[in-house]
């Protein structure tokens, strides 16, 4: 049974194919969906183009979210040779890797700004600019992390920027709610991408995971695409404003039960 049939989505934030956004793309195309990809400079282009073929993506367009003209571009675009859109995934996050290595307190005045631009004001401007496209309702996806609920080493910044992401989540649920728009996040557990490489000590925590977790497991990029063509289906048509973890299990842990393989 194909739960996106008919839909279309636009996908924000794949990079190459370890990218959650890529996950998602994939889960999205075999449950029928029909897609378009932004990229976030010429150099990821070359990456990006073929992954898009494999899926038969309307178009991909270069779209820097710190920049109000790349947006409006990019849904220009969009309104052109989609139409209306259906599904809009926010898979986006920077922060300068200087404030994900150093203490928190040294986080810099424009680090902070950098954050919590791309990774945070990024939503509310891709949600207002995917308003007049989603006529007939929608489900806007953000990706966020336990980092943003209880302190993760040396996330820092990211953390501060994903609490305020996953605030801005409801707000924009409420907001958008009356035009049957829905908007949630995934709280994903580590996967290891191009942005998690740059947080310090990443490697060595997503090595213990399995051992830690309930699942006794790592998550994978099907595993959020699958969670994602769920909450953008309209089985789950009730559920707004919502952070859904996907991630094994770890975060209903108040303390990991201690087993001989865990090396520290
Ligand atoms: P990724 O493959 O590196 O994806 C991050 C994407 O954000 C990249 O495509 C990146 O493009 C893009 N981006 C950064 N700055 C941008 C800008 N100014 N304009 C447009 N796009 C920009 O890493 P990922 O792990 O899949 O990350 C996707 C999301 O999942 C992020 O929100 C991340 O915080 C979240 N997440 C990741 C994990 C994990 O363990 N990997 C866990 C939980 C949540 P560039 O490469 O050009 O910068």
């Amino acid at each position: 049974m194909k739960l996106l049939e008919g839909k279309t989505a636009l996908i924000f934030g794949i990079a190459n194919d370890h990218s959650i956004a890529w996950g998602i793309a994939q889960a999205m195309h075999e449950h029928g969906a029909r897609l378009a990809f932004s990229y976030a400079s010429q150099i990821l282009e070359r990456r990006v183009r073929p992954l898009a073929e494999k899926v038969n993506a309307v178009f991909i367009e270069l779209c820097d979210v710190s920049q109000d003209e790349d947006i409006a571009a990019m849904f220009a675009r969009a309104a052109d040779e989609l139409g209306t859109i259906d599904i809009l995934v926010h898979s986006i996050a920077f922060a300068n890797r200087e404030e994900l290595t150093s203490p928190f307190y040294e986080t810099s005045r424009e680090g902070f700004r950098i954050a919590m631009d791309i990774s945070v004001y990024s939503l509310v401007a891709l949600a207002r600019a995917a308003l007049p496209l989603m006529t007939k309702g929608g489900s806007i996806l953000t990706l966020s992390y336990y980092g943003g609920q209880k302190v993760m080493p040396n996330y820092n910044v990211m953390g501060i920027a994903k609490a305020a992401l996953e605030t801005a989540t409801r707000y924009l649920a409420a907001d958008l709610g009356p035009h049957d728009i829905r908007v949630n996040a995934i709280s994903a557990g580590p996967i290891r991408t191009l942005s998690s490489a740059g947080i310090s000590g990443f490697k060595r925590m997503y090595r213990q995971f399995a051992a830690i977790t309930p699942l006794q497991r790592n998550i994978t990029i099907n595993d959020i695409g699958g969670a994602a063509v769920w909450l953008t289906s309209d089985l789950a048509r009730a559920v707004t404003g919502e952070v859904l973890f996907v991630d094994a299990g770890f975060n209903i842990l108040g303390f990991p039960a201690l087993r001989e393989q865990i090396q520290l």
